[in-house]
């Protein structure tokens, strides 16, 4: 298996010393920062082979069919049927209109809730997730590569959307960094990641929803997701008690640009 490894996704340090050991990966956390990741992790080529969401959801589903909760499939389903309508509200309450970009948009499911309002791009790395993704929004620009190479037009964004996307990525600040680029100058970054801070993590232990070995590789909290989000050029906005609640499995966090003062840029320059 062709093989990345990495130090420290938010902070780059090498120090870190392992909280669990899943067959051969090594669930970590940095010494200095506390952000929790994978170091050693399978390459794009190797994701895309072997690990993306349609491949990785379905070893998920015969996982969870194993376990006591799925006697409660339906409320199960009805649940999973809320999180996209939810994730456009939420985005709504930053942006109304203009151009959104979906990055890791899956198989276009967001892009078609949000066609009536903006004007939609996705980013995504599967092929045929990407194929989906256009033949459901046939007026979406879709880009089949990944994040952290991504070439779209700088400053065209009114806002970047991340569902459930950055714990796959294995260059996160490269993707954050790109997408500040791609955002107008007020422009509005969306993130929903699980949450490793969540009450039901520490309460279920190893059983947690939240991991998915190697293909989650990041496992955020709110202050690592602030740390990176800083380090990237972006200033994460204040929100409602409920984008990030202990007891949900998943945090949402809007950044924007950080805005460098006119007499700055021009000493720079
Ligand atoms: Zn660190």
């Amino acid at each position: 298996m062709s093989m990345i490894d990495r130090q420290c996704p938010v902070c780059d340090s090498p120090e870190r010393c392992t909280l669990m050991q899943v067959d051969r990966w090594a669930l970590s956390q940095c010494s200095h920062c506390r952000m929790v990741y994978i170091p050693a992790v399978p390459d794009y080529q190797e994701h895309v082979d072997h690990f993306t969401w349609e491949r990785s959801y379905a070893r998920e589903t015969q996982q969870r069919r194993k376990s006591p909760f799925y006697r409660f499939h339906p409320l199960l389903r009805f649940r999973k049927a809320l999180p996209a309508t939810v994730q456009l509200n939420w985005v709504m309450r930053h942006v109304r209109q203009g151009a959104l970009l979906d990055i890791g948009c899956g198989g276009g499911e967001f892009l078609a809730q949000a066609t009536p309002f903006f004007q939609v791009s996705g980013i995504e790395l599967s092929p045929a997730l990407a194929k989906a993704a256009q033949e459901r929004t046939p007026t979406a620009t879709i880009y089949q590569m990944p994040g952290a190479s991504m070439s779209v037009p700088a400053g065209a964004f009114d806002v970047i959307t991340m569902f459930s996307y950055l714990e796959h990525e294995v260059y996160p600040l490269q993707v954050l960094t790109h997408a500040r680029d791609a955002l107008r100058p007020e422009g509005i970054l969306c993130i929903k990641v699980p949450n490793y801070a969540s009450l039901n993590r520490r309460v279920r232990g190893s059983s947690w929803c939240g991991y998915r070995f190697p293909d989650h590789c990041n496992y955020f909290t709110p202050s690592t997701l602030r740390q990176l989000l800083h380090r990237a050029g972006l200033h994460p906005l204040p929100g409602r008690l409920h984008d990030c609640l202990l007891t949900s499995d998943n945090m949402y966090l809007a950044a924007r640009r950080v805005t460098v003062p006119q007499e700055e840029r021009l000493v720079s320059s």
